[in-house]
This record gives structure tokens, C-alpha cells and sequence, in this order.
């Protein structure tokens, strides 16, 4: 039997299986909007920075809310358009962080942030591409009131895909941050490293913000030098994953390493070292005998290392 079928059935990406149409050519229309909001059927998440609101019912967790009951929970900030879901409005409603942490006395409320609740299953699995999508939008408006031409404070147009100056008409759009993430492979290891901020045991890929001006290509093979010292040659691209933590894209990629030795840089990693294949194998399976880890299926980083493990065959006996 191949290791790769020791793996079991393959876990969704985290964040990526959005249920929702965007329909970012209705944006323009405040009126169709408005209507969208207005209609009892419309439904809302609401989150404070990091906070996500959950309400308790005899079924469980439910995320959502009316647009109204959102915003009557705190101090509210913008109301943003996300999409449609079977023809019905979903809007994100930002509220004060201070607020919603004090919304934890109420017992008829759970709050809790996105990572957990992906991780431990708090809500239906259909609703994680959605939070994530409010929770960046939402995270642009709280650090973008401003505008960086003029200094004028901007407004919200387009559902909240946009937001405009009145003194100088700059538009300014909603950023993403592209990340590479990374695993160096050299025959039949890899290299994985540790920030201080892991949970003890866990190793991860490398990764790091891309620059301007650069190529992912270029950007896995800098951050992989800079990092671990590591020289790599061909870079293939795996796949991408939304990370609103707090508005990222991570680029996932596969590295062929061409040099060995390496050379932490201590400022970004607490550790970085080869591992042996059979031993990646067990730290994604949660078998490895010292109780090292990697990353869980919710983040690219498990896909990542998991892919490698799988496309390399049978593991030496
Ligand atoms: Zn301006």
C-alpha cells in the first residue's frame, strides 16, 4: 500500500468553498441594494476586528443574523455586501472590537474568532468562505477611513467595495496581500521551520509577504534564502487560499531545493531543519512518535506538504 493512501480521504481547504454569487455588477446599484437589506430575509454576519458573533440555538451555532439584529448588537461600523445566496442578500456588519468582546456576558451569544471556529466545526462548513470574505472587507474600512492621497475622510460606495474621497475624487479599492508559502524539497525531504508563535511541536512551511515588483517565483526563492539560507531552482504553483488574517492570499508552492545547509534566520524562525518524508507523513497523520505536527487540513500549509507526501509514491519500508 502507498502512504498516500494511508492519508485517508483528502480534507477541503480552508475558506475557499464559497457559496456565495458576488454579483459585483448589482454593486452599483444603491437602490437594488437597499431593497437586498430590506428584505426579512436578508441575513448578516456580524464581527469586531478578530470577533466573530455566533448565535446559540437548539441546533447549534448560527452565524447569522438580520442586517438589523447585526447591528443592534454593538456599535456598528460599515454594512458590506458580500453576495447573494439563492437570490437573498448576505451582508457583513462590522461592530466596535471593545463591544464585541463585551458581548461574551451575554448568554444567548457566543463569540469566538474565525480559526476556531474553523478548526473545531462551530458552524456549518459553508459558512467559512463568507466569514472570511466580511472579516477582510471589513478589517480594509476600520484601517482605511482616510484617504491616502488627501487625508479627507473617504466614504463607502459600491456595497462597500469601494470607498471615495470628496475632496480629492481618489477611489480607493479593497487590498489583498499576496503571500507565498512554500515547501523546499530536496529528494526525498523537505524543509519545514518553526516560528515562536507555533504551537509547540508544529512545523510549517516557509512563507513570506511578496514584494512589489517581484514574481511568486522570485518571492518563494528570496524568502526561502532569507529564511533558511536555502537555494531553490524550480518553483511550481499547487494552489491559493483566501487568508483573512488579516486580508492575505496565500500562494502555496512546491520548491526544488538546490543547496542543503542551512542557515536560520533566528529573526523570523525560532527553527528551520529537513525532514525526512516518512516522518512528514507522521506528523500529518498525528502519529509521530515524539508528537511533532504539521499544520491542520483548515490551513494550505497541511495541502502543501500533504500533496508532496502523496505525488512521491510508496515510503521506503
Ligand atoms: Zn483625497
Amino acid at each position: 500500500m502507498s502512504l498516500g493512501s494511508d492519508l485517508g480521504p483528502k480534507p477541503p481547504l480552508g475558506y475557499t468553498a464559497s457559496t456565495l454569487q458576488r454579483a459585483a455588477e448589482r454593486r452599483s446599484d444603491a437602490q437594488y441594494l437597499a431593497a437586498l437589506e430590506a428584505d426579512r430575509a436578508a441575513r448578516a454576519y456580524a464581527i469586531g476586528g478578530e470577533r466573530v458573533v455566533l448565535k446559540k440555538t437548539a441546533g447549534g451555532l448560527d452565524p447569522l443574523f438580520t442586517p438589523g439584529e447585526a447591528r443592534a448588537l454593538a456599535r456598528s461600523t460599515e454594512t458590506v455586501f458580500l453576495g447573494l445566496v439563492e437570490g437573498l442578500g448576505r451582508f457583513g456588519v462590522g461592530l466596535d472590537s471593545a463591544a464585541t468582546e463585551a458581548l461574551k456576558a451575554r448568554h444567548d451569544l457566543h463569540i469566538s474568532d474565525l480559526r476556531s471556529i474553523a478548526i473545531q466545526g462551530l458552524t456549518d462548513a459553508d459558512h467559512l468562505a463568507a466569514i472570511a470574505e466580511a472579516k477582510a472587507l471589513l478589517h480594509w474600512h476600520a484601517r482605511h477611513r482616510f484617504c491616502a492621497n488627501c487625508g479627507e475622510a473617504t466614504y463607502v460606495v459600491q456595497g462597500g467595495w469601494r470607498r471615495d474621497c470628496p475632496a480629492c475624487r481618489a477611489e480607493h479599492f479593497p487590498r489583498t496581500d499576496p503571500v507565498v508559502i512554500m515547501l523546499a524539497v530536496s529528494g526525498d525531504r523537505c524543509l519545514l521551520g518553526r516560528q515562536s508563535r507555533f504551537a509547540p511541536g508544529m512545523w510549517s512551511c516557509l512563507a513570506g509577504f511578496l514584494e512589489p515588483g517581484e514574481s511568486i517565483e522570485q518571492a518563494v526563492r528570496r524568502e526561502t534564502q532569507e529564511e533558511a539560507g536555502i537555494l531553490c531552482g524550480r518553483i511550481s504553483y499547487f494552489a491559493s487560499q483566501p487568508w483573512p488574517f488579516p486580508m492575505s492570499l496565500m500562494i502555496g508552492c512546491h520548491a526544488e531545493a538546490l543547496s542543503s545547509e542551512i542557515t536560520v534566520d533566528y529573526s523570523e524562525l525560532e527553527d528551520a531543519r529537513w525532514f525526512a518524508r516518512d516522518e512528514v507523513a507522521s506528523m500529518l497523520m498525528r502519529r509521530h512518535p515524539l508528537g511533532l505536527t504539521t499544520p491542520p487540513p483548515v490551513a494550505i500549509a497541511h495541502h502543501i506538504i500533504r500533496a508532496w507526501i502523496e505525488c512521491h509514491g510508496p515510503a521506503p519500508a
